[in-house]
């Protein structure tokens, strides 16, 4: 297999890939890899994994041994993640061995500590909640009630991230480790901008995703897109988005998640600097899908057009029942395929647990309402349970 010359990345085998994560991410950036022909080796803690059968070599470690992650990147021409919880110092002795290593370290270590985050919004003059960083519970005070508590490391889908009334609730439940403490946002919309940006410096961005929560879960519950927000409120998101990238000189694909909020300003909530789950319609709704783009843009390859392909698209997370244990059985999605537009994406996941990501179903359609009312009807009609 030929090179080609004026970049040092290539289609076709010769090219090996390593992936940090195999999850459903890395499942799906997998099934944007086959088109590219390009080699995929996954590293999970987990045996089966939803990657662990099908990628070219998968190796079980622990994503946050040095060891580890150095010995399994070794060779590679480059090394990406799923999932930003990874040895940042693994990372940095595979690009001094010559790895290409997309996202930077740099970017990874900033983004893993919510309290870096924070403290890089406001260097940049990026708009995000006020905040103080703290060490632990005793101090939990130290920004007022009610105050958002968030620990600096480790938290992920929500988990993490709790409100605190006031001192006693603090006391009873706040977090003991250090933590951002952050100002209540009187949240009108969570919205999202995913934008890619490859090392010569080429951006593109997907239009703003609305996630609409559920709190039970505390997972998005669905997403629509575009965001039905103004064109105005529109483009300031995706002017930050940019700004973001710009200010980190990142390179990947990262997911900025904002805040409208109720008089209209947005703000940054977090950053992810990886696909993301309010990218997921992109595989069905938009010309190159966040799976493909975040190969392009760690590949250092043109990037691809983030135009929807349908006026509409919707997202609905396929979570464990309540009870669910086991083998998982998933009921009505035979049902739900009759139906034109409904696209079924399942992780491969061997075992159910109460609320645990699945799976997700896309709905692509021609108005707002086509998709928000498919995406009611296919939340009664599907559930995941488990059986022993
Ligand atoms: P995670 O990294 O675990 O996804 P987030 O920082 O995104 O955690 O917070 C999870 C959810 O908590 C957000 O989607 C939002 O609903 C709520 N939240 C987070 N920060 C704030 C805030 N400052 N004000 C109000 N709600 C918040």
């Amino acid at each position: 297999m030929q090179r080609d010359d004026e970049n040092p990345i290539s289609f076709g085998p010769t090219m090996r890939l390593g992936v940090l994560g195999g999850g459903q991410l890395g499942r799906m950036m997998i099934q944007s890899a086959i088109d590219f022909d390009i080699r995929v080796e996954v590293m999970d803690p987990s045996i089966d994994a939803p990657c662990s059968h099908l990628t070219h070599r998968f190796v079980q470690g622990d994503l946050n041994d040095a060891e580890a992650v150095f010995a399994f990147g070794q060779g590679l021409d480059v090394v990406t993640i799923e999932i930003e919880h990874v040895s940042v110092e693994g990372l940095r002795l595979l690009e001094a061995s010559g790895v290409r290593v997309i996202p930077k370290p740099d970017h990874i270590d900033m983004i893993q500590d919510k309290g870096t985050q924070k403290a890089f919004f406001e260097k940049h003059g990026i708009p995000s909640s006020p905040f103080k960083l703290v060490e632990n519970v005793s101090e939990a005070g130290q920004h007022g009630f009610p105050v958002v508590q968030k620990l600096r490391r480790g938290g992920y889908d929500g988990k993490g991230v709790q409100f605190l009334q006031d001192a006693m609730e603090a006391s009873a439940k706040g977090f003991d480790a250090p933590c951002v403490l952050e100002h209540p946002v009187d949240i009108d919309k969570e919205l999202s901008v995913i934008i890619a940006r490859n090392t010569a410096g080429q951006t593109a961005s997907f239009p703003v995703v609305e996630a609409v929560f559920d709190p039970q879960a505390n997972l998005v519950d669905y997403l629509v897109a575009p965001a039905a927000i103004s064109d105005e409120i529109a483009a300031k998101a995706q002017t930050l988005a940019l700004r973001v990238v710009e200010a980190m000189d990142f390179e990947g694909l990262m997911a900025v998640e904002l805040f409208l909020d109720r008089s209209g300003e947005l703000s940054v909530n977090e950053l992810a600097p990886r696909t993301h789950n309010s990218g997921h319609h992109t595989i069905e709704a938009n010309q190159t899908s966040q799976f493909e783009q975040h190969l392009r843009a760690v590949l250092n390859l043109p990037l691809g057009s983030t135009q929807p392909i349908h006026p509409f698209g919707a997202m609905l997370n396929l979570v464990g029942g309540r009870d669910a244990q086991g083998t998982p059985v998933y009921s009505g999605l035979s049902e739900a395929t009759r139906t034109p537009g409904v696209h079924p994406h399942l992780y491969g996941k061997s075992r159910v647990k109460p609320f645990r990501k699945m799976g997700h179903v896309t709905v692509t359609g021609n108005s707002l309402e086509e998709v928000q009312d498919l995406v009611m009807r296919l939340r009664e009609q599907l559930t995941v349970n488990g059986k022993s």
